[in-house]
């Protein structure tokens, strides 16, 4: 008894027919799909670095002296987005500072940033 799962080509939808772990009709389909999904990929990167950068340039702003303690309503007024980070950094004392590149921030509790330039934490 003949009991084949009918299987449909990623890209145009067409069944496909030959081996079974085929996702795609044709080698024009498959290029089709993984530009698709370089696309969708370079996109999001693009939107995320873009994202980074202005956080860094509001956070620099800010922080003129290195420094600084602002209100966080005035940093999302000014466009900053707290999921967006490259890298994390701890001070001695066990705060965890979120960078944006060189600009550093820590959110405490009663709704202000610490602000801290990446020059300032060896210190
Ligand atoms: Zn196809």
């Amino acid at each position: 008894m003949l009991n084949k799962q009918r299987r449909f080509c990623t890209t145009c939808k067409e069944e496909i027919h030959g081996r079974s772990d085929k996702r795609f009709c044709s080698d024009y389909c498959r290029a089709v799909h993984y530009n698709q999904v370089d696309t969708e990929v370079t996109l999001l990167m693009r939107r995320v670095n873009y994202q980074i950068r202005k956080n860094r340039r509001i956070l620099a702003r800010m922080n003129p002296k290195g420094k600084s303690k602002v209100a966080r309503v005035k940093l999302l007024e000014a466009g900053l987005n707290f999921q967006y980070h490259t890298h994390t950094c701890t001070t001695r004392s066990g705060q965890v500072f979120r960078f944006c590149y060189d600009q550093g921030y820590y959110e405490m509790r009663n709704n202000y940033v610490k602000i801290l330039a990446q020059n300032q934490l060896t210190e």
